[in-house]
């Protein structure tokens, strides 16, 4: 997507050779134009998947989840980050450690939001190791419903986390892949 390429290049920011902030557009303030767009390129990518779902977890994935929810006109999910899980039996939950917190957190999604013929579609901010990502299929397989496909901003492609979603046989569409943050700049993959 290259009007996001241009806005990473012009408001990204190369915290280290891992680690690229995107505070501007995705994990502290959101350009509503920018995030609709966002929105309807992934609503275009999976619109023949007959989407019943779109599931996220919060907080950064919540605004793009939303705008992907609303171009398919299906409900928006978000599973939520707990520091202590008081039992619900209606929750599905998993245990992920934080790329960039460095802790572990549980996320967890109620079974009355997510159900045996739901096709969903799992959207996310940036995927680096994969943690964050693997915790949500697992979480969707056991509730029973399809996963139809992972719609992810920032892929950043140096890190294992899309391959080995990948590797599940999930479908994994990003709108934009970076091969590199080496030397304090953004290379995109081809
Ligand atoms: P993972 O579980 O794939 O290792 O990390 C995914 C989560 O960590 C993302 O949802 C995102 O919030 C955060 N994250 C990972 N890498 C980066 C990064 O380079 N920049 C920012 N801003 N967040 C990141």
């Amino acid at each position: 997507m290259e009007v996001l390429k241009r806005r990473i290049l012009e408001e990204g920011v190369v915290a280290s050779d891992q680690v690229l902030k995107l505070d501007a557009l995705l994990n502290h303030q959101v350009d509503p134009v920018l995030t609709m767009q966002m929105g309807k390129e992934f609503a275009e990518r999976f619109r023949d998947e007959n989407i019943t779902r779109v599931v996220t977890v919060e907080s950064s994935g919540i605004a793009v989840a939303f705008a992907t929810a609303y171009e398919l006109g299906v409900p928006l999910v978000f599973a939520r980050r707990k520091k202590t899980l008081l039992a619900d039996p209606d929750a599905l939950s998993e245990r992920v450690p934080s790329f960039t917190k460095g802790i572990v957190t549980d996320i967890m999604l109620s079974r009355q939001f997510i159900h045996e013929n739901d096709r969903v579609l799992f959207i996310d901010d940036i995927i680096a190791n994969g943690d964050a990502a693997r915790g949500m299929v697992k979480i969707i397989q056991r509730s029973g419903a399809h996963l139809a496909g992972f719609g992810v901003v920032v892929e950043k492609c140096f890190q294992a986390g899309a391959r080995t979603i990948r590797e599940q046989g999930i479908r994994i569409e990003s709108l934009v892949r970076i091969a590199s943050l080496s030397d304090g700049t953004v290379q995109f993959a081809e």
